[in-house]
Formats: structure tokens, sequence, C-alpha cells
């Protein structure tokens, strides 16, 4: 069954075939969306470009999200090409490195806590606000990625979990403001993945072991995982959801202490 045919979605964060917004675009290609992409910068065109040709999209728009003017630019040129669009995808997170590496107290700074709230948190209002008349009378679905830093603390996740907090206080606001005109926000709250925003996070490969062997599963997620969760989220299958964060994590969540098989007895 083909969930997204004829859904016309915008997926805003794929850096290359690793990104967890690839991981997405695969799936919801598969289930039949048409999709349009942005850039961050001319650093990422040609590799989005072509990862975009392959799932059968030619619309490949440059947008830095800390800029309106390039956020309302991608908006009108999808005007062009598309009558409405069904389904925006936030996948863009970002802090400065030296705010992910050592004790939180001493390494975050006023510039630094407002980079990270600006383009991991704002940017996702920032496109629910521009993208809000293209979505008229389609019941839009707005995606965002989380992570579990955002309700626990972890070494040098830092301000990235501070601007987490942010962004799903504002998926539940958007939730409420968005609801009457029939549009549902959600966010996903992935386990740690091996991308180029994960790399930023020092000792990230320790997360990633510390997920597979704590999690109820026993392992880590793939894009692909994440990639079917935004799927059905993006679907009509979840025309009751709005206001949530559905954990995408192997379980590690749900956890206080794990299995202790990993612990010395
Ligand atoms: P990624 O590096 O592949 O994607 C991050 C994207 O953010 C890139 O495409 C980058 O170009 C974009 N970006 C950064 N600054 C931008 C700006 N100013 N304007 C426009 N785009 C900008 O890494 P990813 O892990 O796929 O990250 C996607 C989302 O998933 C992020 O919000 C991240 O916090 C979240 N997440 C990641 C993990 C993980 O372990 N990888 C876990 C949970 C949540």
């Amino acid at each position: 069954m083909k969930l997204l045919k004829n859904k016309n979605v915008l997926i805003v964060g794929v850096a290359n075939k690793h990104s967890i917004a690839s991981g997405i675009a695969s799936c919801m290609s598969s289930h039949g969306a048409n999709l349009a992409f942005t850039y961050q910068n001319e650093r990422f065109k040609d590799k989005v470009t072509a990862l975009a040709k392959g799932w059968n999209s030619n619309i490949c728009l440059p947008c830095d999200v800390t800029s309106d003017k390039e956020i309302d630019q991608v908006f009108s040129e999808l005007k062009n090409t598309w009558q409405g669009i069904d389904c925006i995808v936030h996948a863009v997170g970002f802090a400065p490195s030296e705010e992910l590496d050592g004790n939180f107290i001493d390494v975050t700074t006023r510039e630094g806590y407002k980079i990270a709230h600006d383009i991991s948190a704002y940017s996702f209002v920032a496109l629910a606000k521009a993208g809000r008349i293209s979505m008229k009378g389609r019941n839009g679905s707005l995606i965002t990625l989380s992570y579990l830093g955002s309700q626990k603390t972890l070494p040098n996740y830092n301000v990235m979990g501070l601007a987490k907090a942010s962004l799903e206080a504002s998926v539940r606001f958007l939730a409420v403001s968005m609801g009457k005109e029939g549009h549902r926000v959600n966010a996903i709250s992935a386990g740690p993945i091996k991308t180029l925003a994960a790399s930023g996070v020092k000792n990230f490969r320790r997360m990633l072991s510390y997920n597979a062997t704590r999690s109820p599963l026993g392992r880590n997620i793939s894009t692909e995982e994440v990639g079917n969760a935004a799927t059905f989220l993006a679907s009509d299958l979840a025309s009751g959801i709005t206001g949530e964060t559905l954990y995408v994590d192997a379980g590690f969540n749900i956890t206080a202490m794990g299995t202790l098989e990993e612990e010395p007895s």
C-alpha cells in the first residue's frame, strides 16, 4: 500500500546519504510521495541534487534556515510546481562544536546558546509560519527530529539538549496553534545514528555503544526505521495524532537501568 500517493513533501535537512532526512526521503519516495529538497549552502548543492534525482525529484532549492528570506523563497518557488504542500520535514540541527565538548557550565556561551536555538528550534517554527499558506485546506503534517537530550542529561550534548527541549515545546504549541486548520505537528525522537551532525558531539561513538547495549532491543536504530515512522506520521493513518514526540530509539528512553548483562557481576 502506498501511504503517501499524491502527497507533496518538502524535506529540509539532507546533507548526504547518511542523513536521517535521506532515510525519510527513501521511505516517503517508495510510498509514492512527490519530494522537494533544500540544501544549506553551495557546499551541499551537488550532493543533494544528485540524491534528489535518485528519489525522482528535480526540485532542489537553497535554504539556510537562519534566513527568513531564503525560507520564503523556497515556498514561493514551490508554488511554481506544486498546487500545495502536504508535509514539511524538518531535520536540521546545529550548535558550535565547542559547545558540545565538556562540562555544560564551562562551555556554554550566550552566542552558542543563541545559535543552537535559532537553527535547531526556531527554524521549525519559521518553516511552519512560511509553509502555512501552502498547506491550507490540505490537512498538512509537520515533522521534526528530536533527541532524548531534551528530557535527560548526557555528557557533551549540552546546549543541544536545551534546544531540543525548546523544539519539542514548539511541537506542542504549533500543534494547538495549527490544529483548527487541520494541520498536525509531531516530533520523532531518534536514537543515536552516525551522521555528520552527530559527529559534532564529543565521544558520540560512546553514545552509540551505550545505547546499543542498554536499549530493550539490544541494538541501535537505522535511518530507514526513522523513515518508516516519519512516513506513518505524514500519512492519513496518523490523522488523529498531533503534538506528540514519538521515540524511535530501540526503546532506550523507557529504561532506568538496562539489562545488567553489560555490567560486571
Ligand atoms: P545531518 O548532518 O545529516 O543533518 C543535519 C542537517 O542540518 C544537514 O543537512 C545540515 O545541512 C542542516 N543544517 C545545519 N545548519 C543549517 C542551516 N543554518 N540551514 C539549513 N540547514 C542547516 O545529521 P542528522 O543526524 O541526520 O540530523 C538531522 C536531525 O536529526 C537533527 O535535528 C539532529 O539533531 C536530529 N537527530 C539526530 C540524531 C543522531 O544521532 N544522528 C539523533 C536524534 C536526532
